[in-house]
């Protein structure tokens, strides 16, 4: 299939799909809004897609006997892609509905590597055979314009997709999370990186197999370099830059299939995923650079010999119940426990009750509290929590010095302070809640010994003023929702 024109009813039906897409990201930025930017999305990828069939039509030749070239549908290609897309389309809707939403991370990760894949194939899929896509000068000659996008597309999706894997093995348990470090990996990533980029600008004056097999094999290989020594606190940075660089992947081969709807959207993700990742590493005070480099969380080991020896003070529900319900003012602060136990709906009824007795009830959130950017939004949305009474981290933290109670619910790193204090400690530099300045803490985790994602002890679990409330968060809060019911 020679590479025609695309029409204006095409153009514009792409047009109309990058918009879409934009209001989704619009939707997708406030809880309230998410549902509907997630119908935009849908619809603006429908359009896409029968666009994309439609305008790429399959088509037969046949030789008539007259001498005369008969060209006709292939209607069995068509049943071809509409069987991949329902295969693909059933294994992502039951994916979709058996996933925990503790698992969700892995799962991103999981979903981005098969877009580093898809950008590999098609990649090579036009390497081979040019003359399809329309990228052939002459006959087997790929233009050089068409050979760089496609270097670039190709080594970008091997990234994705080694780099990804990795972080789902990480995210998923199946591989220790803690950074790996290889000796002189500086050294190795940059001379890896630099033979990608110096192959790739030498493919365009020669398209041997062995320029473009050697760019895909390095580049599988810096993937799965780059990541592996990061562990710790940085995997949601990670997961949002992987998911940048798949959107530039896409970007990419939307230029060798001339697809401008694939670059509107590779464009899209790939500047929203950067724009998260900056955000995220704002949030945990840390610089981008410093996370690619790696080897965050690599001495989490000492901050947490000093436990056991220091006196901490354990309540009850009903202890809980009774100073909530005296309380004016509470702020909850959940974080990755609430996601495990599934405590966010007797949390909101928890709310209810104090507010039913007058009591101010706010929510903190942290932008990496649990294992996914807006993990606890996500939640408390889903139980009916008013979105007005849920904060953002800048915005409640100077509140803390007026409230009554922190109630601290499955989180630990956010409120840890040695973020604050301890230079040696995995998390310095971290923005964190200040519940010490709160006149009462409450602390709902399920043992002394357990820590957080970092790994390390928290200082919170000792002050004056902190009751431990040691159980499943879920089964406690249900206990002082008794307690207040009373
Ligand atoms: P966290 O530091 O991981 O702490 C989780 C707390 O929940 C622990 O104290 C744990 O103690 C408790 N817990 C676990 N299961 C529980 C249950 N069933 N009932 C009651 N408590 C339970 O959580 P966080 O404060 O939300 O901090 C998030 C951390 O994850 C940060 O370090 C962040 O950088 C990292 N991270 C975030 C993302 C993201 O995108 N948001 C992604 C990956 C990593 P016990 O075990 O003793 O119960």
């Amino acid at each position: 299939m020679e590479h025609a024109v695309t029409p204006s009813w095409a153009s514009l039906a792409y047009l109309a799909s990058g918009v879409l897409f934009i209001l989704a990201l619009r939707g997708l930025s406030s809880p309230s809004t998410s549902r509907t930017g997630n119908r935009f999305g849908m619809i603006g990828m429908l359009i896409a897609v029968v666009t994309t069939l439609v305008v790429h039509e399959p088509t037969k030749q046949q030789l008539l006997s007259s001498g005369v070239i008969f060209v006709f549908t292939d209607f069995a290609a068509y049943a071809q892609i509409l069987a991949a897309i329902a295969i693909g389309g059933a294994i992502g809707w039951i994916t979709a509905r058996k996933i925990k939403m503790t698992d969700m991370p892995q799962l991103v990760a999981a979903f981005h590597s098969l877009v580093g894949m898809a950008a590999v194939l098609v990649g090579w899929a036009a390497y081979l055979n040019p003359e399809a896509f329309g990228i052939a000068a002459s006959a087997g000659f790929i233009m050089p314009q068409s050979r760089l996008e496609m270097g670039l597309g190709i080594a970008i999706g091997a990234i994705t997709f080694s780099g990804s894997v990795i972080a789902f093995l990480k995210l998923a348990g199946k591989m220790s999370g803690a950074p790996i470090m290889l000796p002189g990996r500086h050294v190795i990533n940059l001379a890896t990186l630099a033979a990608i980029l110096g192959l790739t600008a030498y493919f365009m004056t020669d398209q041997s197999l062995w320029v473009i097999a050697t760019v895909t094999a390095l580049a599988f290989i810096i993937g799965f370099l780059l990541i592996i020594p990061i562990g710790g606190a940085d995997m949601p940075v990670v997961v949002s830059m992987l998911n940048s660089y798949s959107g530039w992947a896409a970007a990419a081969m939307g230029f060798t299939l001339h697809n401008t709807a694939m670059i509107i959207t590779g464009a899209l993700v790939g500047s929203s995923g950067a724009i998260l990742s900056y955000i995220m590493c704002k949030a945990m005070n840390r610089s981008f650079i410093s996370v690619i480099a790696g080897g965050f969380g690599a001495e989490a080991g000492p901050a947490g010999e000093a436990k056991e020896q220091r006196p901490w003070k354990r309540g009850s529900a009903e202890d809980a119940a009774y100073m909530l319900g005296e309380a004016e003012k509470v702020i909850i602060i959940p974080g990755y426990g609430m996601a495990v136990s599934q405590a966010q709906h007797a949390l909101r009824e928890m709310g209810d009750l104090l507010k039913a007795k007058g009591v101010e009830v706010k929510y903190a959130i942290h932008p990496v509290a649990g294992r996914m950017p807006g993990h606890m939004n996500v939640l408390l949305a889903e139980a009916n929590v008013p979105y007005d009474e849920v904060f953002e981290l800048e915005d409640i933290n100077s509140e803390f010095a007026t409230a009554d109670v922190a109630f601290i619910i499955g989180a630990n790193d956010v409120v840890n302070p040695a973020a604050k204090t301890d230079k040696a400690s995995p998390i310095y530099g971290m923005p964190v809640f200040d519940v010490d300045k709160a006149k009462q803490v409450f602390f709902i985790k399920r043992s002394m010994g357990g820590v957080g994602y970092a790994g390390v002890d928290n200082d919170v679990f000792y002050m004056p003023q902190t009751t431990m409330l040691l159980a499943d968060a879920k089964k406690m809060v249900e206990d002082i929702n008794k307690g207040l019911a009373h």
